[in-house]
């Protein structure tokens, strides 16, 4: 296949600055995060076009209306929980880096099991940001995925039922529009089950993602005022300590492997169950 279809691109880089300069200006994105959303949907829209846009898209629509709901609640938790609203250049690759080189290896091997995982790794993503956005609304404790003890809202690992429906809800809901929006774009024979398994990966991706928050994610206590964190430094000029985790793993590196396996449980189901390699 080749890269140079010069009006693909122009479609592309345009769309994609629109989107990326309007998103920094509403506080959605920071600099870098607007750099790196620019970057990647260029990509995505020249090579992929509107099928493949299209469920890109929704994830990020819908992942920032939620962040912006029960905004006062949320920006008294920002102080421990490492996500804010205002996504950065990590967050953005967390979640993009993946579906981009799924996309890219769609694009030069024509194969369609990349685009099944492509739409699983948007899904799992989609899962996370649902879940955190609602779950952290929610008025019940949450509890940790590990050994069910209560935790403070925000924190990576603790589930609510509310999260936990969210992230079905945001799994499917991607799921469908994502496969949907493809068969425009590649006419491909999906069943059912190819859609379940898809969902399936999905949530169990987020369900990794809460179980390596919980056990691996680094946490660290505020040496000023001894709260525990996900972030650093907590207090302006202040040092942190880490009290559990793993010291490289932040809720941004969690993402990237939990959309990994969401792609492997797919990749694997789909081989497996559908019979498509
Ligand atoms: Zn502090």
């Amino acid at each position: 296949m080749s890269l140079w279809h010069p009006l693909d691109w122009l479609i592309g880089i345009v769309l994609a600055g629109i989107i990326a300069a309007v998103s920094y200006r509403f506080r959605l994105l920071t600099g870098g995060g607007a750099f790196s959303a620019f970057f990647m949907g260029s990509v995505v829209f020249a090579l992929g076009r509107v099928g493949f846009s299209i469920p890109m898209l929704v994830f990020f629509a819908s992942s920032s209306l939620l962040s912006k709901l029960g905004y006062e609640r949320k920006s008294k938790l920002v102080s421990h929980i490492a996500k804010t609203s205002q996504r950065d250049c990590m967050q953005v690759l967390a979640n993009g880096l993946v579906p981009t080189l799924l996309l890219i290896s769609w694009y030069f091997s024509q194969n369609d099991i990349f685009s099944f995982l492509y739409v699983a790794a948007l899904a799992c993503a989609t899962a996370d940001t649902w879940a955190t956005e609602l779950g952290v609304l929610s008025s019940q404790q949450p509890r940790s995925i590990v050994g069910f003890r209560p935790t403070s809202a925000g924190v990576s690992g603790g589930i609510t039922l509310v999260g936990t429906v969210a992230a079905l809800a945001g799994a499917s809901f991607l799921g469908v529009v994502g496969l949907s929006a493809l068969n425009l774009e590649i006419p491909f024979q999906f069943h059912i089950s190819c859609l379940l398994v898809l969902i399936c990966a999905a949530f169990l991706g987020q369900v990794c993602d809460s179980v390596m928050g919980a056990t691996w994610q680094a946490r660290y206590i505020c040496q000023r005022c001894g709260s525990i964190t996900e972030v650093k430094p907590h207090c302006p000029d202040s040092a942190v300590s880490r009290v559990a985790g793993v010291s490289w793993a932040n809720n941004d590196v969690v993402n990237l492997f939990a959309g990994s396996f969401a792609v492997l449980f797919c990749w694997v189901g789909l081989a497996f169950i559908c019979e498509i390699t």
